[in-house]
């Protein structure tokens, strides 16, 4: 399989991860950059659990569709300007996970609580500003929010996730997502008081960089893609 090919793949199986894994149910999408060039891979205008390689979209940079049939998912933006900014990202991700929105709704930052959430130990930024990102001009405010980092929480939306392919932030949405259900059970279970939550110090978190590095990332991705391929969308089983 040639290296086009396999992108492809990985695509259609990150978006169909989204669904499958509860992080996007109607909406979300996840894209790679095709290797050395201001273009990548984005699904047509569907739920990322259709999502299919044949289908794929390749979109510039500045929102133009070089080849494919259909739309793109009206948030292309997103996309669009973090590759823009990112030379050194090569997956992008967006996502709308309840818990992750939750955290959101009552203003509480993501917090390292477990060892998957510690990748995110710089912290995630929050975009404040609700709504969909439908313009350049938005889709570059987030992509400024992301700075050098790896995801941003989104207020009342969602999450982005922005690392160096696809695999990798496919699989760190799904940390984050699985972090902040943890951590609104644990704020729960501390009567809504932030100051019990047994957080990570940078230094405990530092050697758990390698839940999204090398065999780590390897093995969750490959649960997360066999967890979408036994169980399609439309089957009934979840
Ligand atoms: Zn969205």
């Amino acid at each position: 399989m040639d290296a086009l090919t396999q992108l492809r793949d990985d695509v259609a199986i990150a978006n169909r991860i989204l669904e499958r894994a509860g992080l996007s149910h109607a909406f979300g999408h996840a894209s790679a950059r095709i290797a050395g060039t201001n273009t990548f891979l984005l699904p047509t205008r569907q739920s990322p659990g259709l999502a299919r390689a044949e289908d794929l979209l390749v979109i510039d940079t500045e929102g133009r569709i070089l080849s494919g049939e259909g739309e793109p998912n009206s948030e292309v933006w997103i996309h669009a300007r973090i590759y823009a900014a990112r030379a050194d990202v090569g997956g992008v991700v967006h996502a709308h996970p309840a818990a992750c929105v939750c955290l959101t709704g009552i203003g509480e930052p993501h917090r390292v609580i477990h060892n998957q959430g510690a990748i995110f130990a710089s912290g995630v930024p929050e975009y404040s500003r609700v709504g969909l990102i439908r313009s350049r001009e938005l889709g570059d405010l987030l992509a400024q929010v992301i700075g050098s980092g790896h995801a941003a929480m989104m207020r009342g939306h969602g999450i982005t996730t922005a690392f160096a392919d696809v695999r990798r932030a496919t699989v760190a949405a799904c940390y984050l997502e699985e972090s902040a259900s943890l951590q609104l059970r644990m704020l729960s279970a501390a009567g809504g008081d932030a100051t019990r939550l047994r957080t990570f110090s940078v230094e405990e978190a530092g050697p758990l960089a390698d839940q999204i590095a090398g065999s780590v990332a390897c093995r969750a991705w490959d649960y997360y893609a066999e967890l979408a391929a036994r169980n399609p969308l439309g089957s009934g089983q979840k």
